[in-house]
């Protein structure tokens, strides 16, 4: 019997059909490690493209035989297209794979179909009855559908609505991009239910599910690749997320690592952690952890400041939550704030202290001594200014130059800080003119005190560049009961006073006002 030119067309076009899907799945096959449902993508262009190769042979043959052993060929790849459906809706919605155990109950169908289709000539639990008719433009199978081709029908149907009902859910989840990707795989899953719907009998003899197959097949590519963008985005956050210096790590519920950034990875703090373990009890970060994770306090992140080996760090905590439901783990960021830490020390340091002397710079022991005045005033104690000025220090400066005068502040705060009572404060005041406080005393002790820093001074030798610098100095002292009139300011202008007037009485000593 010859073959009809429709016959050969229709058989032509599914050839190039399978060959085309064919043709995908290898060349999807080789991109399965980059794109999650590729390999899944794979496997539906290989299963349908082999349904379609043994489709085209079914159209050529006109013996109820040769039909037969083309309906064997096409069931290797048919029995199993809505299986592998549903395998690719599953990985593309939750990103796994189908456990093995719904995988192996899955295939049961699947299985005993290709298995019946292979004996299809010897029962008729497949196909009640078949035979071929010549009533149309060319010879076609015609069948009643057996028992186990209902159910075969009936599983079909069931998987690709529940692949469907899975690829409508990531429709409605997702977002932009990810969203239009969804949908598209979701309308190309609708056109073989729509088709079968449509058309339940072949049209005009032929069968137009492998159109529909292909369709799908072609609809999906174009979505995985298309929208391939999708995947660089979590590539660039995992870039991102292990060249920061931050350490990183992610913790479940159980406080266990469940992932964690290179800089976790090489970090001091820990020694060799790993995904899976649990933080080292006692560590300062796993101490850190337990005080925070237990707070109930509803705040969405806390901070821990630690120390370890001479370092800082700063670590925060932000809880994986969904609304109403138990925290689901915990984001965890750690961040080394040495340098921080120490610049900002720094800045204290220098905040308080004279840099070239070491004693406290003028704002603060001035800050210092109106507190001291304050609390001298509520409790009725006397209080000791004592002012102080090196005597020619300018002809110093002039004679040995610069840095041999700054030697000499240096030397004279060693000096005055050396012989000093520990509840005496003394600040730099000025140039060369440095300030003393004595808490809880009255004028003949601060007398007393002045006069025992002026000899500590006249005994000073400063050894500069081969000299012998002597240097002496002039105190103003006050001390009052301060009352609930006396200030600070009027304090140091009365021991000002007294200064000039130890300057005026020719240097080297201590005047009281
Ligand atoms: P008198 O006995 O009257 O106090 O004389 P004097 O020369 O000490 O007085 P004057 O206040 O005129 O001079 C103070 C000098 O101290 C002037 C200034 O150059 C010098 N001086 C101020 N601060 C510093 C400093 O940080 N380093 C040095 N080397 N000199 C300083
Ligand atoms: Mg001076
Ligand atoms: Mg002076």
């Amino acid at each position: 019997m010859f073959m009809n030119l429709l016959q050969m067309k229709i058989a032509f076009i599914l050839v190039v059909i399978s060959a085309v899907m064919i043709f995908l799945s290898s060349w999807t096959f080789r991109r399965t490690q980059k794109i999650a449902g590729a390999n899944e993508l794979s496997v539906y262009l290989l299963l349908s493209g082999f349904y379609i190769s043994g489709y085209a042979l079914e159209i050529t043959g006109s013996t109820l035989e040769a039909v037969f052993w083309a309906l064997r060929i096409q069931y290797f790849g048919l029995a199993f297209i809505t299986l592998s459906v549903f395998h690719l809706s599953v990985r593309f919605i939750t990103g796994k794979s189908v456990p093995s155990a719904a995988r192996v109950l899955l295939s049961i169908i699947p299985v005993v179909t290709l298995l019946a289709v292979l004996v299809v000539d010897r029962h008729s639990l497949f196909y009640s009855e078949a035979h071929i008719s010549e009533n149309g433009l060319f010879p076609v199978l015609r069948y009643t559908p057996g028992p186990l081709y209902l159910v075969f029908f009936a599983y079909n149907f069931v998987l690709t609505l529940v692949s469907e009902v899975l690829f409508f859910r990531g429709v409605l989840k997702s977002e932009g991009e990810k969203k239009k990707q969804s949908l598209l795989v979701f309308i190309a899953g609708l056109i073989p239910l729509i088709t079968t719907a449509v058309f339940p009998e072949r049209f005009r003899g032929v069968d137009l599910l492998p159109f529909a197959l292909f369709s799908t097949g072609v609809f999906i590519f174009i979505a995985l690749f298309r929208f391939h963008m999708l995947e660089i985005i979590p590539k660039a956050r995992d870039i991102a997320v292990d060249s920061i210096d931050e350490l990183l790590l992610v913790l479940d519920s159980s406080g266990r690592i469940r992932e964690l950034n290179s800089s976790a990875q090489s970090s001091p703090l820990f020694d060799d952690l790993k995904v899976g373990d649990s933080l080292p009890e006692g560590s300062p970060v796993g101490t850190c952890f337990s005080a925070m994770s237990c707070s109930e306090d509803g705040e969405q992140d806390s901070t821990c400041k630690f120390e370890f080996k001479e370092r800082n760090y700063d670590l925060r905590i932000y809880p994986i939550d969904e609304e109403f439901r138990p925290v689901k783990g915990w984001v965890m960021i750690i961040r080394d704030v040495t340098t921080t830490v120490r610049l900002l020390q720094d800045l204290e340091h220098q905040a308080i202290y004279d840099e070239l002397t070491g004693l406290y710079n003028r704002r603060h022991i001035l800050n210092l001594a109106a507190r001291e005045v304050e609390l001298a005033r509520r409790s009725g104690a006397r209080i000791g200014i004592l002012l102080m000025d090196i005597d020619k220090f300018k002809l110093l400066n002039d004679s040995f130059g610069h840095l041999a005068g700054d030697a000499v502040l240096k030397k004279c705060a060693d000096a005055l800080t050396a012989v000093m009572r520990v509840s005496d404060l003394i600040g730099r005041y000025g140039g060369e003119e440095f300030i003393i406080i004595c808490p809880n005393s009255d004028r003949a002790v601060s007398a007393l005190i002045a006069e025992r820093l002026r000899e500590a001074l006249e005994r000073m030798n400063v050894r500069y560049d081969g000299n012998n610098l002597l240097v002496t100095a002039s105190f103003g002292v006050e001390s009052i009961s301060a009352g609930p009139d006396t200030g600070l300011d009027e304090l140091i202008s009365a021991a000002d006073k007294a200064l000039y007037k130890a300057k005026r009485r020719g240097r080297n000593r201590v005047e009281v006002v």
